[in-house]
């Protein structure tokens, strides 16, 4: 049974509580628990609700869960290895970009760690962080970073024999698990554990390999073609498939995930699809209004209006101009400074003393005294 909603595989309503999950959980367990059903397919159902309880069990993977629906969710861990060695060439990124930001915020770990205990186990995932300047995040770039991670031996072709031949395990027999009593909260069972001899691959080298000392994987320094979307924001995270830890021979690669972040920019910062910036303008300019060269964050230059009167702190758009993202372009805001001289010229100082004086006429009265009082201190 791989198929049905983990709500109806624990058979609890959609807005069940923690406490309901937990007991739905706990009964389905102990009736399904592979060394107490013997029932056709009830190990399988008993991975199913593990994994169904691991997932409605924590609150930020079951809010992913109901956002994506039970498709989306589990499609988005699956995945297969391309290009063992090879040069990857920025291609390795998932078809589904198009879900990106919604689809690729989780799944760091996965869900599949306990999921398999026998056979070839896949690799692990990898996390790394990127850092990358605003315009990158802005109008997406291609880098290249370097991953340490393990790949499949080339010597052994990752069997981890050195005639890539593979013995039956004598320490399991080939079942890549052995017997052990454990107590649990379900009672005592006898539990299969992995096979430590064989890792649960059932299998050991002939020979083993010397350059991989029978592992079958080599610990190495790897380049990495990064192609990042335009419009990717601090804490998103791009998936490669199969770029993350090799798995057992047989078994597929871990991903590699890249989480961004996005470093300040001394002129420009982001907000949404929108970039914003500010223009330094003096009174003068403000009043009569004028024209401004704006540069913009890849360094053109365009020219914008300040239209006349404009007050200190608007903003004023430039269209087009903010990040680009999937087709769309967000805009630049320019936000209009005023900056009052702080040692105008003699002209300009002149000039300043007759705009006071008109101001003064203009404002006769209630500021008459204030006026006079300034200017017979003079
Ligand atoms: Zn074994
Ligand atoms: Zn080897």
């Amino acid at each position: 049974m791989s198929s049905g909603d983990y709500y109806e595989v624990l058979g609890v309503p959609r807005n069940a509580d923690e406490k309901e999950i937990k007991k739905a959980y706990r009964n389905l367990a102990r009736k399904y628990h592979p060394d107490v059903c013997k029932e056709k397919g009830a190990e399988e159902k008993f991975k199913f609700i593990n994994e169904a309880y691991s997932i409605l069990s924590d609150q930020q993977k079951r809010n992913q869960y109901d956002q994506l629906g039970h498709e989306n969710y589990t499609n988005a861990s699956k995945g297969s290895y391309s290009g063992a060695g090879g040069s990857p060439g920025g291609a390795g990124f998932s078809a589904d970009f198009s879900g990106f930001g919604d689809i690729f915020d989780f799944f760091g770990g996965g869900f599949g760690g306990g999921r398999r205990s026998r056979g070839p186990q896949p690799g692990s995932d990898i996390l790394m962080r990127l850092q990358i300047n605003l315009e990158d995040a802005a109008f997406g770039a291609d880098k290249e970073i370097e991953v340490m991670h393990n790949e499949a031996c080339s010597s052994c072709g990752g069997t981890g024999s050195e005639n890539k031949k593979l013995k039956t395990c004598p320490a399991c027999g080939g079942s890549g698990q052995v017997q052990q009593m454990n107590q649990t909260v379900f009672g005592q069972f006898i539990r299969m554990n992995t096979c430590s001899q064989c890792h649960g691959r059932g299998k050991t080298p002939e020979k083993t390999c010397t350059s991989c000392r029978g592992s079958g994987t080599n610990r190495i320094k790897r380049k990495v073609s990064v192609h990042i979307p335009a419009g990717v924001e601090t804490g998103m995270q791009l998936r490669m498939e199969g770029y993350g830890e090799a798995g057992d021979y047989g078994a597929s690669n871990g991903d590699l995930y890249i989480e961004m972040q996005v470093r300040a920019h001394q002129k420009f910062t982001r907000n949404g699809d929108n970039l914003e910036t500010y223009v330094e303008v003096s009174p003068a300019m403000a009043v009569i209004g004028s024209f401004v060269e704006i540069e913009t964050i890849d360094k053109r230059h365009v020219e914008m209006k300040i239209p006349p009167g404009i007050q200190n702190g608007i903003a004023l758009k430039i269209q087009g101009e903010g990040v680009r993202k999937r087709g769309r372009h967000g805009d630049l805001l320019v936000k209009v400074k005023v900056i009052i001289p702080k040692s105008p010229g003699s002209e300009e100082k002149e000039l300043y003393e007759r705009l006071l004086e008109i101001e003064g006429k203009n404002r006769e009265g209630s500021r008459k005294g204030f006026f006079s009082q300034f200017m017979g201190k003079k």
